[in-house]
C-alpha cells in the first residue's frame, strides 16, 4: 500500500489503515458481510456509488478520527480481517482436487470485465461471462490471472430523456476513484509497458484490482508521455470505428502479454475470452522465439496447445475483421521484424483462403489457429460455432469441426439477495458454492412451501421500493414536474406478479416482441382480478438507430394513462440494477431470435433468488428447460428474423402468459400460497441453480480444457520446443505432399455380420504414419459419426501405396459408408492443426 498516503491523508488516521486493504479487494462486491463498514462511514455515499474505496477516499479526516475511537467499529475492522484471513486459509477446491498439477497459471484475457459498478470496465453479457468466471475461480481456487483494459470512459452511461429518447452520457472514470492501484515494480517505480505503433512508442500504464484470491490486470494508455493521438486509445469500450479497434486489441493482446512477462508471470495456459485478445497468441509465440531461439513456425506450434479460445458469437458478422492495408500499416513491422515473418504470412492466419490477397483479417481465425481448442458458451452454440467455423475446415463434416462447448453460468453471490442467501444457508450451509455441489439439489427440495414464498415475497416488496426510489431519481435527474417524481414514489405493487424485462436493445432480442399487439399487452397488465407489473431496462449501442427506436417505443406506451403504474422502464442499465431486477421480479422474460443468444445470463441470475423464466428456447434455456420448471417459447428451430414467426411468437407469449403464467401465480391455497408456484420455484432452484453457476463452469474449463492444456503446452515446449519443431516438419510434408495422396480400388465383401472393407490408398512421398485411413459413415442428425481407422497392410506393387483393411458390423447399409485419409500426427490435434482431408467419393 506505499504512496496510498500520498493519494488521500485519511488513511494516516491510527487504526483505519486495514480499511484500504478491505476497500481494495473486489470480494466486497459478492460477499456483504461487511458492507456495514462502508455504510457507517458515509451512509449516503456508500449508498450512492457502493464503492467502498470512494467512501474510503470522501471520508473526512475527522469521521474517520471518531470511529477510530469507536471500540464497536474497530471490533467490525478486526472482524473482517479475521474473516479475510480465514478465507485466504481456507483449502480450495483446486489445491484439493489437483495438488500437483502441472498448472499454476492460466491467463485470462477479456476485453471487458464486469465485476462491480464500481469498476465500470464492461457492456454486457461478454464481460458478465469474465466477470463471474473469474470470481468463481478465486472462490475454487483456480490460479486465473486477469488481463484487461482500463477505459477511461467505459460504456456510456444511460439517460431517457423528456422525449423518451436515449441519451449517452460519458461519465470520466478517474483511476484514483476506483478500487485499482497502479503495479509497482520491486524499486517502486510504476510498471509501464511499451508497444510501437506506426510512427510511435506507445507507453501503456498497468493497474490491479484484487479479485478475491486473484489478480486482474488492466492497461491504459493515458500516459501524458504519449502522444495525445494515442492517449485516447484506451477512452472507450466499443467505442470509435475499426482503426481504434484494432489499436485496443494490440493494447490488450500484446501488451497484456509482454505485461505478465514482465512482472514474471509464466502462466501455461492463455484463455482467449472472444477473439479480440487474440494477438496475445503472436506475443506469446514471440516470447518464445526470443528465449528458445526458434523461429516463428516451431514457437506457435510449442505455445499452441496452451491457448484456449472461447467464441461467443453466434453470427460470422459478430467477428472482428481488419482490412489487409490497416494490418499492414499496424503490424508489418512486427511482423517482419519481431516474428521474422512476412505479413502476408501473418496476415494468412486470419484468412479462411491463404491465397486470397483481398480477404479481410478475421480476428477468430488468428484465435482457432492459435489455439490447441475452442469452445462455445452453450451445447446450441457448440453447434452453431462449427457451422460457422466450417471454412477453415473445408471439406470436414460440420460435426468433426473442433468446436466443443461449455455452457456459462454465473457467480451465484454476487446475484443472489440477502433473503435468498439466508435460505440457502440454512438449507444448504455456508460453503454451498465453494465445492462441488453434490447434495444442493437434494437439500434445497426441503425447504417448506412457506419459507420459499416469503422469501419471494420479502424480496418483491424490496424491489417496490427500490423502484420506486430508483424511477424518483430518474425522473428528478431530467427535471420531471413533481407530480410525476410523486407518483413515481407510489407506483408499484409489492403483491402482484412482477414480471423483468432487461437486455440490450438490439433487433434480434426483439426487447419489443411483448409490444406487438398493445390492446393485448394493455388488457394482460391491467386485468382487474390477476394485475401484472413490469419492469424494463436496456441500453442500446449509441450507433444503432433501431435499437434506439424500440426504446422509444416502450417509452411511448408507457406513457400512457391505463398502464401507467404496471410498466416503468428503469434507465441505465448496469449490474446493480441487474441484482435489484433478478433479486425482485417473479418472472423473467427473454425473447431472442433463435439460434442469436450464444448463451445468455440474465436469466441464470434469477433462479437462485426463486424467479422463475419464460425464455426463447436458445442458448442455455434450450438445455435447462423442462415443464416442471418454467416455460418455452418458440419451437425449437430456427427461423431467421421472419415477421410472420416473430408475430407467431407474440401471440405464443401473449398466451402462455394469459393461460398458465398468471392464472398458476394466482391459484392462492388457503394460506394464501400459490402452491404449483412454488412447487415450478422448488424445481427451478434445486435442479438447475448449481447446474448454470459459474461454479459448474469454472470446474468444467479446468478439467476439459486448462489441464490437459497444460500438460500439452508443457511436453510440446519442452527441449526448446522439440515437438513443436517436429509438429512443424509432419506439417510441411503434408503440406507439400497432400495433392499426391489418392484412392485405388474399393472392395467390400457383406455377410450377415460383418462389412469387410479393402481400400488401396497412394501416398506419393507421405510417409505412411503422417496419415490415418478412416471408414467413416455420417450418422443421424445427433448421433457421432461412426469412424473407424482401417489397419494397414500390404504394400501396393510398383507405387507408394498400401493396402487397407477394416470390419464394421452390418448395421445399416453398406452405402452409409465411405473411405477417408486424414492426417495423423505426434501428438498433433487434427484437424485443429492439419485441415487435410481426402474423401474417396
Ligand atoms: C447479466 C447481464 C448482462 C447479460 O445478460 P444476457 O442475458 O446475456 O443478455 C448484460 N448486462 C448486464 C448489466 C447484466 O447484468
Amino acid at each position: 500500500m506505499e504512496r496510498l498516503d500520498l493519494l488521500f491523508p485519511g488513511i494516516q488516521v491510527e487504526g483505519m489503515e486495514p480499511l484500504a486493504e478491505i476497500a481494495l479487494d473486489l470480494h466486497w462486491s459478492w460477499d456483504h458481510s461487511f458492507d456495514e463498514l462502508w455504510s457507517e462511514l458515509e451512509p449516503e455515499l456508500w449508498s450512492l456509488t457502493r464503492n467502498p474505496w470512494l467512501v474510503l477516499l470522501t471520508a473526512s479526516r475527522a469521521r474517520l478520527q471518531h470511529l477510530a475511537k469507536d471500540s464497536n467499529y474497530l471490533r467490525k475492522i478486526e472482524a473482517t480481517l479475521e474473516a479475510r484471513r480465514q478465507d485466504k486459509d481456507r483449502s480450495r477446491w483446486f489445491e484439493r482436487m489437483y495438488p500437483n498439477a502441472p498448472l499454476t497459471s492460466i491467463a485470462y484475457f477479456s476485453m471487458e470485465f464486469m465485476l462491480s459498478e464500481a469498476l465500470p470496465i464492461y457492456s454486457g453479457g461478454l464481460g458478465n461471462v469474465a466477470g463471474d468466471q473469474f470470481k468463481a475461480a478465486s472462490c475454487l481456487g483456480i490460479p486465473l490471472v486477469g488481463v484487461g483494459l482500463l477505459y477511461q470512459q467505459g460504456y456510456f452511461r444511460q439517460m431517457i430523456d423528456r422525449n423518451g429518447k436515449q441519451q449517452a452520457l460519458y461519465p470520466y472514470n478517474d483511476p484514483s476513484q476506483l478500487p485499482i492501484l497502479p503495479v509497482r515494480d520491486k524499486a517502486g517505480e510504476w510498471v509501464r509497458i511499451e508497444i510501437s505503433l506506426p510512427g510511435s512508442k506507445v507507453w501503456l500504464r498497468a493497474w490491479q484490482a484484487r479479485v478475491g484470491q486473484l489478480t486482474l490486470y488492466l492497461l491504459d494508455t493515458n500516459d501524458p508521455a504519449n502522444p495525445p493521438v494515442h492517449r485516447g486509445i484506451t477512452g472507450e469500450l466499443y467505442g470509435g470505428g475499426p482503426e481504434l479497434r484494432l489499436k485496443q486489441e494490440l493494447v490488450l493482446g500484446i501488451g497484456g502479454w509482454r505485461l505478465l512477462q514482465t512482472l514474471g508471470i509464466r502462466p501455461e495456459v492463455c484463455h482467449l475470452n472472444e477473439g479480440h485478445a487474440a494477438f496475445a497468441v503472436l506475443e506469446r509465440a514471440r516470447c518464445f522465439m526470443e528465449e528458445n531461439d526458434q523461429p516463428f513456425d516451431i514457437a506457435l506450434a510449442a505455445v499452441r496447445p496452451g491457448n484456449l479460445f472461447t467464441t461467443h458469437t453466434p453470427v460470422a458478422a459478430g467477428f472482428d475483421l481488419f482490412p489487409p492495408a490497416l494490418m499492414e500499416q499496424y503490424l508489418g513491422a512486427y511482423a517482419q521484424q519481431r516474428l521474422g515473418i512476412s505479413i502476408d504470412k501473418l496476415l494468412a492466419l486470419g484468412r479462411a483462403n491463404s491465397n486470397d490477397s483481398l480477404e479481410p483479417f478475421n480476428m477468430a481465425y488468428l484465435a482457432v489457429r492459435g489455439s490447441g481448442a475452442v469452445n462455445g458458451v452453450s451445447r446450441l452454440h457448440g453447434q452453431v460455432s462449427r457451422r460457422i467455423f466450417q471454412p477453415l475446415f473445408p471439406r470436414w463434416p460440420e460435426k468433426e469441426v473442433p468446436i466443443g462447448h461449455v455452457t456459462n453460468g454465473i457467480h451465484v453471490a454476487t446475484w443472489d439477495s440477502a433473503m435468498a442467501d439466508l435460505l440457502w444457508t440454512n438449507a444448504c450451509g455456508k460453503e454451498r458454492w465453494l465445492g462441488e455441489m453434490e447434495t444442493l439439489e437434494t437439500d434445497l427440495r426441503s425447504v417448506s412451501d412457506v419459507d420459499l414464498w416469503q422469501m419471494r415475497s420479502q424480496a418483491r416488496q424490496i424491489f417496490v421500493e427500490n423502484v420506486r426510489n430508483r424511477l424518483s431519481r430518474q425522473l428528478a435527474e431530467r427535471g420531471a414536474a413533481p407530480e410525476e417524481i410523486a407518483r413515481a414514489r407510489r407506483i408499484f405493487d409489492p403483491d402482484i406478479l412482477t414480471m423483468g424485462f432487461a437486455r440490450r436493445f438490439v433487433a434480434y432480442k426483439r426487447p419489443n416482441l411483448l409490444l406487438h399487439d398493445p390492446a393485448r399487452l394493455i388488457r394482460i397488465l391491467t386485468d382487474p382480478q390477476r394485475p401484472v407489473q413490469l419492469a424494463i431496462a436496456g441500453k442500446a449501442h449509441p450507433d444503432d438507430a433501431s435499437g434506439q427506436a424500440m426504446i422509444e417505443d416502450w417509452m411511448n406506451f408507457i406513457c400512457r394513462q391505463e398502464v401507467r403504474s404496471h410498466v416503468i422502464f428503469l434507465s441505465d442499465y448496469d449490474m446493480e440494477l441487474t441484482q435489484q431486477l433478478v433479486q425482485g421480479v417473479d418472472l423473467w422474460l427473454n425473447t431472442p431470435r433463435r439460434p442469436w443468444e450464444a448463451c445468455g445470463t440474465s436469466g441464470m441470475k434469477v433462479l437462485v433468488n426463486g424467479g422463475l423464466n419464460l425464455s426463447e428456447l436458445d442458448g442455455w434455456w434450450a438445455e435447462a428447460y423442462t415443464p416442471e420448471v418454467g416455460w418455452a417459447l418458440g419451437d425449437g428451430m430456427e427461423h431467421d428474423d421472419d415477421p410472420g414467426w416473430d408475430a407467431f411468437e407474440a401471440d405464443q407469449l401473449y398466451t402462455l402468459l394469459e393461460q398458465e403464467v398468471i392464472p398458476m401465480f394466482y391459484m392462492r391455497n388457503h394460506d394464501g400460497i400459490p402452491a404449483e408456484w412454488i412447487s415450478h420455484m422448488r424445481e427451478s432452484m434445486a435442479r438447475l441453480t448449481g447446474r448454470f453457476s459459474a461454479n459448474r463452469v469454472v470446474r468444467e474449463y479446468t478439467e476439459k480444457y486448462y489441464l490437459p492444456s497444460a500438460a500439452a503446452y508443457q511436453s510440446r515446449a519442452s527441449e526448446k520446443g522439440r515437438l513443436g519443431a517436429r509438429i512443424v516438419d509432419w506439417q510441411r510434408t503434408l503440406e507439400q505432399n497432400w495433392l499426391q495422396v489418392r484412392f485405388g480400388t474399393v472392395t467390400v465383401e457383406t455377410d450377415e455380420k460383418q462389412f469387410r472393407f479393402e481400400v488401396q490408398v497412394y501416398l506419393g512421398d507421405l510417409d505412411p504414419n503422417a496419415v490415418c485411413v478412416e471408414i467413416y459413415a455420417d450418422g443421424n442428425q445427433d448421433d457421432r459419426p461412426v469412424r473407424r481407422e482401417m489397419e494397414r497392410g500390404r504394400q501396393l506393387s510398383g507405387a507408394h501405396g498400401y493396402v487397407y483393411h477394416a470390419r464394421v458390423p452390418a448395421v445399416g447399409s453398406v452405402m452409409d459408408y465411405t473411405a477417408r485419409v486424414i492426417p495423423k500426427g505426434p501428438d498433433a490435434a487434427i484437424p485443429l492443426e492439419a485441415p487435410y482431408i481426402l474423401w474417396q467419393h
